[in-house]
């Protein structure tokens, strides 16, 4: 037995047999790989590597400290996966990347409306590299696949034998000060000038960091004179980025600038239908949609929930269904929608639905008004935490019998009319991503 193996035997002891076999199961260790402050460990696939990151790795850092008297930090990755990593002998010589994540690829990258000119934007160039846009400039929020899709390339490009340096901001940083420190700055030079492409993510970074910028420049000079493809990344527009000097902040914008914009409900379903397959989860069409609107923008979210339904469902020996998901999903949904009210879901459906929301409030009983209010209802009864009658007192109503009436009639209308129910999955979705 290696030590890895040891240490697993060990928690073995300390958690319960479903658990262990599982998850702790199907670990394997790297003998080595491994070193003196770091073990590694295989997972087969993310959703296991998540769930055992969450829940284990504190307890096996610990037991590998019992056992080996020092301590080590524990990476949990996927096998396929080629990981950085950190040796404190080898840092010296060498910087680590984070390379490239295999499955970040254009195939299981889903595209719409939101992201489909970034999307083609990023494909031209993976197929003229150097030639159409460059640099290629993709800006946009958090968790929205700007990452993905500037791996997506790097990808291509690796598997065509370019050498693809994919870096943030930061890691630049720190190889930067290393190097001035350590006086190999030429080493450094050498390093990012002979490369054939440049993914740089989050440039915002950037920002107020004069000395870095100056080595960027030269750097962003250099590949784009000898042809070079650049990729650079940023949650907003070049220029909107404070803190960047103006010969940067042009040149930023001499390729292409594309935008990546939250994902419409048919985009969310489609990825969430995506992480599935490559994670081997079955969802029913429900809970994928019931998934879709709960989470608003950020797609990263996605995997966090799947790691979760699959590992309470297994945990507790239950199938996957809409209550339970709902249950397993309720503190998710109370983070993201604590700033929605009355007010605001109110003027969303008068919006949508082109009346007023003093109508909607109002006691008239003309028929689209009546309609109207039906909807924001059982919005705000779904969408935020008040209560019936507090809801009554709000739309106007003699009590709250009023008000479970009216959600009753909505249950009965998505229960039996598709198209109802399409409206207030697109409703709610508009109303918990605005
Ligand atoms: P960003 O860099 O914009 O913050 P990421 O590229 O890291 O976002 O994306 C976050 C997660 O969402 C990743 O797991 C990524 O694979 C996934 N993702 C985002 N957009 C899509 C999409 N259109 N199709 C498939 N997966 C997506
Ligand atoms: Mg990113």
């Amino acid at each position: 037995m290696n030590i890895g193996q040891e240490v697993l035997a060990a928690l073995k002891n300390e958690i319960t047999e479903v658990e262990y076999n599982r998850y702790i199961k199907q670990l394997s260790y790297d003998v080595k790989k491994s070193t003196s402050d770091l073990a590694l460990f295989y997972a087969p696939n993310a959703l296991i590597a998540n769930w055992i990151k969450s829940k284990y790795t504190e307890k096996i850092a610990h037991l590998f400290e019992i056992k080996t008297g020092s301590k080590v930090s524990v990476t949990v990755s996927l096998k396929n996966e080629v990981t950085s990593v950190k040796t404190k002998q080898k840092t010296e010589q060498k910087v680590q990347h984070s390379l490239l994540n295999p499955s970040h690829t254009f195939d299981n990258f889903m595209v719409g409306g939101s992201n489909q000119f970034a999307y083609a934007a990023v494909k031209s160039v993976s197929e003229n590299a150097g030639k159409v846009y460059n640099p290629l400039f993709i800006y946009g929020g958090v968790g929205l696949g700007k990452t993905h899709l500037m791996q997506a390339a790097g990808n291509v490009f690796q598997n065509q034998g370019k050498i693809v340096i994919y870096t943030t901001v930061e890691q630049f940083l720190n190889d930067f000060i290393r190097n001035v420190r350590n006086k190999t700055m030429e080493r450094f030079q050498e390093k990012y000038r002979k490369c054939d492409v440049l993914l740089i993510d989050d440039i915002q970074f950037l920002s107020g960091k004069e000395g870095i910028q100056e080595e960027f420049f030269h750097t962003f000079e250099a590949l784009k004179g000898a042809g070079k493809q650049i990729i650079l990344t940023a949650d907003k527009h070049p220029k909107k980025i404070g803190g960047l000097e103006k010969r940067l902040q042009s040149r930023f914008e001499w390729g292409l600038v594309a935008d990546i914009q939250p994902p419409e409900l048919e985009t969310k379903i489609a990825i969430i239908e995506k992480k599935c397959e490559i994670n081997k989860v079955k969802l029913s069409k429900d809970i994928v949609n019931y998934i879709a609107t709960v989470i608003e923008s950020n797609v990263r979210e996605i995997e966090g929930i799947l790691s979760k339904l699959h590992a309470y469902s297994q945990l507790m020996h239950v199938d996957i269904d809409l209550m339970f998901t709902k249950n397993v999903l309720k503190d998710q949904l109370q983070e993201n929608r604590a700033n929605l009210t009355l007010d605001t879901i109110t003027q969303s459906v008068a919006k949508d639905l082109n009346v007023k929301p003093s109508e909607i409030r109002s006691k008239s009983r003309s028929q689209n008004l009546v309609y109207a209010r039906r909807i924001a209802i059982y919005l705000c009864r779904e969408l935020t935490q008040n209560t019936m009658p507090q809801l009554a007192q709000y739309f106007g109503m003699k009590d709250h019998t009023a008000i479970s009436h009216t959600i009753k009639k909505i249950n009965e209308l998505i229960e039996n009319d598709e198209d109802f129910k399409t409206k207030i999955s697109e409703l709610t979705n508009k109303i918990t991503s605005s």
